[in-house]
């Protein structure tokens, strides 16, 4: 293994891929020093539970905490909270940081994430429209959800439809609006999304697609929403949730290659051999797909710090997990392996009264994803035993894809013969 002795392994970024790519520099032997700047003021912390248990009051954001005091001192992890990086000098190989102040590196790892787009409409800075992706948001939108409140969601993604399930469950009226023609677009195919919505719609949500918002209406505070439709909504407060942009300015001014996110090679490499980028902010070729790819889930957050810390001590290891993604609303689990939405047939599995899996194949009639919504002890295991499918190419029989009664895992023992 290469060492520096006077330059460290430089993680810009302190959220959850960053936090965990400087712990795995070290469960990987790398004895340099490993500094890690952040500038949200706060340690690294989980943001799934920002739109269920916290908002749910279940949880705490300060037990969203990644790891404690004690884990960064006995890693010898330089954890810098509020450090911004305002430039990258690729000459010199050094970060800049907003006081002016510089850190040398010797690997770079840009793990800054993605931004929250806003909408742009007019109306959109007033007091009570809130974006959801750090922990001020969730504690102010937690102030939002008081019982018999009126709280409009634009965007019926995933973050949308998560807070409009703990919304209603805190008991307040909620209308969701979707600009396009169905929900979860980018996400999942048409027969997923409207499974889900159909189960937002019996807990009382008012879904409403293909409607825009016009103008958010108020004095100071939000009061209303004008709509495309000409209809006028009358609510409390606004939630946003439509959609992130990777953040890639730092990268873009270095002149690091972007496309869709950073640009990096399958060993999340980018076109500057000393500088990695990883988890939400990357765009990255992914051989099962035979594409480039830009995830925004927890799980692909994890995968990608294992590999990048491998990687940044040259190890050369090629990223192809396949993708798996969750989420929470009400008394559901959604669960996907693979890329759904890259399916060009949809197949339906009945499983119990209220779970369903749905397998996407493609054009090939190759599974290239799965989602199982419903009960976790209902779909969990299988959507595990597709996501082996999906790293093996399988092709699979429609026919016994749809029949509750045929194994998934003897389909496993058949692909390996
Ligand atoms: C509310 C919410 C709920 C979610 N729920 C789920 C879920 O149920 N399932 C799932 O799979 N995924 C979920 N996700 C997605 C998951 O949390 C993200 O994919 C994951 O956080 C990505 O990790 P990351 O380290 O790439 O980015 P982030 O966690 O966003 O970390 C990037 C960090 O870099 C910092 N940064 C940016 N620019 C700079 C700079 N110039 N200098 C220093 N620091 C900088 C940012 O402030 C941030 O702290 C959810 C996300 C949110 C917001």
């Amino acid at each position: 293994m290469k060492t520096a002795e006077h330059a460290a392994m430089v993680i810009v970024g302190a959220g959850q891929c960053g936090a965990r790519t400087a712990h795995a520099l070290r469960e990987n032997g790398w004895e340099g020093e490993i500094t890690l700047l952040g500038n949200e003021g706060l340690a690294p912390y989980d943001r799934p539970p920002l739109s269920k248990a916290v908002l749910l009051g279940q949880k705490t954001t300060a037990q969203c905490a990644l790891f404690n005091d004690a884990f960064y001192r006995d890693n010898r992890i330089d954890l810098r909270v509020d450090a911004p990086v305002s430039s990258i000098d690729r000459a010199e190989r050094k970060v800049v940081l907003g006081d002016g102040r510089s850190v040398s590196y010797h690997r770079l790892l840009i793990a800054t994430g993605a931004e929250p787009r806003r909408l742009a409409v007019p109306g959109a800075t007033l007091a009570g429209v809130h974006l959801l992706r750090a922990v001020p948001d969730a504690l102010s939108i937690v102030d939002e959800l008081t019982p018999g409140r009126r709280i409009a969601i634009v965007g019926a993604g995933f973050i949308g439809l998560e807070i409009a399930a703990t919304a209603i469950t805190r008991g307040c009226e909620v209308v969701v609006i979707e600009a396009a023609a169905r929900a979860l677009m980018r996400a999942v195919p048409e027969v997923v999304a409207g499974y889900l919505v159909e189960r937002h719609r019996q807990m009382s949500v008012d879904v409403r697609f293909a409607t825009q918002v016009e103008r958010i209406l108020g004095e100071s505070r939000v009061t209303g929403l004008k709509l495309s439709d000409g209809a006028t909504l009358e609510c409390d407060a606004v939630i946003v949730g439509v959609g992130v942009t990777p953040r890639t300015a730092l990268a873009e001014a270095a002149g690091i290659d972007v496309a869709d996110g950073i640009a990096v090679d399958d060993t999340l490499r980018t076109n500057d051999p000393y500088v990695f980028a990883a988890g939400d902010v990357c765009s990255f070729p992914h051989r099962l797909f035979r594409r480039r790819i830009r995830l925004e889930c927890w799980k692909n957050a994890e995968d990608h710090a294992r590999v990048v810390a491998r990687n940044m001590l040259d190890y050369g290891e090629t990223y192809s997990a396949v993708p798996w993604f969750w989420s929470n609303q009400y008394d559901m689990t959604i669960q996907i392996a693979g890329m759904p939405a890259f399916g060009t047939t949809s197949v339906v599995r009945e499983v119990g009264s209220a779970s369903r899996l749905f397998f996407a194949l493609d054009g090939e009639g190759v599974l290239v994803g799965a989602s199982g919504v419903g009960q976790v002890s209902e779909v969990a295991r299988d959507v595990r035993v597709a996501q082996e499918l999906i790293a093996r190419r399988a092709r699979i029989d429609p026919a016994v894809l749809k029949d509750p009664s045929a194994k998934l895992k003897s389909l496993l023992t058949a692909e390996a013969l």
